[in-house]
């Protein structure tokens, strides 16, 4: 569909972006539909964030997404979040409705489902132990908390952070128990073993996590270390976890599942899942 006066505008606001998988997704979903859409990454500093949300509506830019840094620093300039933003304290995805930006986030949503894809008999009432307390942990957090989590262990740098997740979740869930580890290799060896499901969510290899997985184990087959990032396709932690003996998987099909249902609020048609795997490159 060529573009022209009523096409309708979506953006990518975030640093860095050149990286971003999300414009191919989108765009070749909107091609495929034949709707006459297009969506552009933009690079925004963190002191612009207010400027770029107001311009949204100054441009009738139609929504957006949002990714690092700026998921909790939008929040002020939205109109409204949903239940889901509410809860997790994050938003991935804006829609502008006449003037009016709603802030929601499909990251929990697109983790659960990317989870399920890769084992189908995943059952929900099991113990996992996030390694991080971010925006993407939260998320991931929340949807397991709300998806019936038998216990989710919150390993964090900073213990506030850690601790403030923990509880938030026990508050606003129907988690039962919740504990915050230190990331402390010691503690995690002692700790991996009884986690169903290890949620990896730092942005780098973190050293004391390495010498846990080196102390800890052999893990059990049943046993699946989701690492949040998918480049490269199998990390390094992966790696260390499959050879002591457990399962593994990137967040590629994370990052697929949260964009079809950014799409499908976008537009509010069923998203062409397959075109948008293949831009990704799964
Ligand atoms: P974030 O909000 O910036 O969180 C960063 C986390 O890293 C925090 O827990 C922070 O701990 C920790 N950290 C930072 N520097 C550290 C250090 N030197 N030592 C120990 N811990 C440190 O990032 P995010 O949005 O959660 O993203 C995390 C990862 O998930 C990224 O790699 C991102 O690409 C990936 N992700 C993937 C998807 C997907 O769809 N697959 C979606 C979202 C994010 P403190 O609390 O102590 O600062």
């Amino acid at each position: 569909m060529p573009l022209d006066a009523r096409t309708k505008l979506f953006l990518l606001l975030g640093n860095p972006v050149e990286h971003s998988l999300s414009p191919a997704m989108h765009n070749g979903a909107f091609e495929a539909l034949g709707l006459n859409c297009a969506y552009l990454a933009a690079q925004v500093e963190k002191e612009n964030i207010e400027a770029a949300i107001t311009g949204m509506k100054a441009l009738s830019i139609a929504g957006a997404n949002v990714t690092i840094p700026h998921k909790e620093t939008v929040i002020p300039y939205l109109d409204s979040l949903s239940p889901e933003a509410q809860q997790v304290g994050s938003v991935n995805t804006i829609i502008n409705r006449y003037g009016h930006l709603t802030g929601t986030t499909t990251d929990g949503e697109g983790f659960y489902l990317s989870l399920q894809k890769y084992k189908a008999n995943y059952e929900p009432g099991q113990t996992a132990l996030m390694v991080g307390a971010g925006g993407a942990a939260r998320a991931v957090a929340f949807a397991l908390a709300n998806k019936g989590a038998r216990e989710v262990i919150v390993a964090n740098r900073s213990e506030s952070k850690g601790l403030e997740l923990s509880n938030i979740l026990l508050e606003r869930t129907p988690l039962q128990k919740s504990l915050y580890l230190p990331l402390d290799k010691k503690g995690l060896a002692e700790t991996l073993p009884r986690c169903d499901l290890i949620v990896y969510s730092l942005p780098f290899n973190l050293p004391e996590f390495k010498e846990a997985l080196a102390l800890g184990g052999p893990f059990k087959k049943n046993q699946l270390f989701f690492d949040l990032r998918y480049k490269p396709d199998r990390t390094e932690m992966m790696a260390l976890f499959q050879e002591k003996g457990g399962d593994a998987c990137n967040g590629l099909a994370m990052l697929i599942w949260q964009a079809v249902k950014s799409f499908e609020t976008f537009t509010g048609q069923a998203a062409p899942v397959e075109v948008m795997q293949r831009k990704a490159g799964l």
